[in-house]
Formats: structure tokens, sequence, C-alpha cells
């Protein structure tokens, strides 16, 4: 009988030994443990042995019963451990990694500076104006000084839709679509950022490309005014330092006229390739605007006078960020407006 029992506890540590995981040793569990198990059946055939020495068997079962119990908790803590490595190293996160990338969006370069020159104007008190992209003739040329036949026309390449209807070629049409509607009142004072269309493309011209048109007009307006206003605007888009040159120029729809030059970005005033040796870039051109205008749009010229000027966004643009082709800014590749 105690042979018999120790046998078991022999063969029974050694399936626990041979056990490759917990669902072995649960089988070794019921094999050994279990209500039909081997240690039931050794117990069951004491029932013929005399009153102490069952007791002493008994006792002996119990102690056995009691190792196999241990070795088999020991291994299941062996494999429950192993498991729960497995299951960490599985799971690891490697915090060094590099994550998820998000690319965010920004606006164009084009909107940007748009946005900062009506934020410098709109602190001047200018209101903004807008005007139809498609123009009458009468607006984009008549109205402004420039009948049928006037050699200024030939300046500018026109997209016409009919003889009579066209894509505008400047803002300049907004002015007088603003004095029509304002006219007796003064005084004026708006700027009119937006989209014009010419028959150019190359690396300085685009076939679409953004104006600004200023205009302001009451009792009063001196060219000062004008120099005073546009200076202003050149030191705070291109800093407090930069110095402005007005040379005189011709416009149908200004007397007098001039064109608008900044001290050169690039050298300050130095001279460089970028100015052509000279220290000085045109950024705009303006005027007073002509009596003829103020009048055919029903101001008074005896009684008021006023201002006009007109940038182009994307010399701007070209300026401030260093740009040499004005397609890049519309070319839309990413790697080039992600720089912005
Ligand atoms: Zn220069």
């Amino acid at each position: 009988m105690e042979e018999k029992l120790r046998l078991m506890l022999k063969a029974a540590q050694q399936a626990i030994a041979n056990a490759q995981d917990l669902e072995e040793i649960n089988q070794v569990r019921i094999h050994y443990l279990g209500k039909k198990g081997e240690l039931t059946r050794i117990l069951r055939g004491m029932g013929a042995l005399a009153a102490d020495e069952r007791r002493n068997y008994g006792q002996l079962a119990n102690k056995i019963r009691e190792e196999i119990e241990e070795a088999l908790e020991k291994q299941t803590n062996v494999f429950k451990n192993k498991e729960k490595q497995e299951r960490l190293a599985a799971e690891k996160i490697d915090v060094t990694l590099p994550g998820n990338v998000f690319y965010l969006g920004h606006l164009h370069p084009i909107t940007t500076i748009l946005n900062q020159i009506e934020d410098i104007f709109l602190g001047l008190g200018f209101s903004i104006a807008e005007g139809p992209e498609v123009e009458l003739d009468y607006y984009n040329f008549e109205a402004l000084n420039i009948p049928a036949g006037h050699p200024a026309r030939e300046l500018q390449d026109t997209f016409f839709i009919t003889p009579n209807i066209l894509l505008r070629t400047h803002t300049s049409p907004v002015q007088v679509r603003t004095m029509e509607v304002t006219t007796p009142n003064i005084p004026v004072k708006i700027i009119a950022p937006g989209k014009v269309y010419r028959r150019d493309d190359d690396a300085t011209h685009t076939p679409m490309f953004h104006q600004v048109e200023g205009l302001a007009i009451d009792r009063q307006i001196t060219f000062a005014d004008l120099k005073g206003t546009l200076q202003l605007f050149a030191a705070e888009t291109f800093g407090a330092d930069i110095r402005t040159r007005f040379r005189p120029s011709f416009f149908p729809f200004t007397e007098p006229s001039a064109e608008v030059d900044i001290s050169c970005v690039m050298c300050a005033g130095q001279g460089c390739r970028v100015c052509s040796q000279t220290g000085w870039l045109e950024i705009l051109g303006c005027g007073m605007v002509h009596p003829r205008v103020l009048e055919m749009s029903g101001y008074s010229s005896e009684e008021v006078t006023g201002f006009a000027f007109g940038l182009g966004v994307e010399r701007i643009a070209m300026l401030k960020y260093g740009i040499d082709d004005m397609r890049l800014l519309f070319e839309n590749d990413l790697r080039f407006l992600a720089q912005f």
C-alpha cells in the first residue's frame, strides 16, 4: 500500500515536471486527484485494512495529496508568470518610436499677405469694397477716363467675353462703382482687394493675379495724405526702416500720377541683382483722382479731391518672401507652399 502511494507520488511529480502548459497541469490534477483519479482508486482499496492501518495509510495518503497539490500549485504559478511575461512582451510599447505625423494645412501666402494688407488699411479707417470680376467695358475703361481708342488700352491685354463685357484688368472699376453709390456723400475711404486678369504669362506675370485698390475722397485731400498713407503701408509691410520714393508717372484716371518705389529689401538700398543695382523696387502706382473721373461718377471736382492707388499682391509677396518666379504661387506645389 505504502509502495503504491510512493510510486504514484513519483509518477505525479514526473508528470507535473513534464507538463508544457496550464492545460496539461490541469490534466495531471484530474488524473491523480480527481474523483475518478489515481489517489481515489488507491484509497478505495483501503476498505479491507484494519482500523489503525487505515488511519496510518490515510495520514500518508493526505500527506501525498498535499505534496502533489503543492507541486501542482508551484508549476501553475510558473506557467502563469510565464504567460504574464509573454503578454507584457507582446504588449510592450517603445515610447522612443516616432509618432503618427499630422500635416496641418495653413493659409496660402497670397491670402496671408492679403489679410495683412487689409488689416493695415482697416486700421487707418478704410473699409473693404468688392466688385464683379466679370466687368463692363464702361467700368473697366470708360469711366476711368480710358475711352475707346485711348492708347492706355493697349497696355492692358484684356480677356474679352463680348466686345462690351470683359474680365476686369484691374480693381479700379470698384472705385467707380463705389463712387456711384456714395455720391455725393463724403468721406469715401475704401480698399478693394480682388482678382484681376490679363493675357500675360511669364516669370513676373500670371494670367490671374491679385490687386488691392485704394480710394479716399473728401474735402481737401492732398498728395501729402497719399504719401503719408503709402509710407505707413510700406513701413507696416516691410519694416520701419523702409524708405519710399515717388516717381512721376502716367495713369489716365489720376492726375498727377506716381509710381512708388521702396528701398530694396534685399540690399537695403546698396544695389544688388534684385533691384538691378538701383537700390529701389517698384511696388505700386497711385495718384490724385482725375477730376474727370470724379465728375463722371457724380462728384464735384470743385468741392472734393481724392487719391487712389493700386498694388499687386503677388509683387508684395514676392518681395517679402524672396520669391523669384510668380508662377510658383499658383502651381500649388506643396513643397513650395509648406515653406510659408
Ligand atoms: Zn537691391
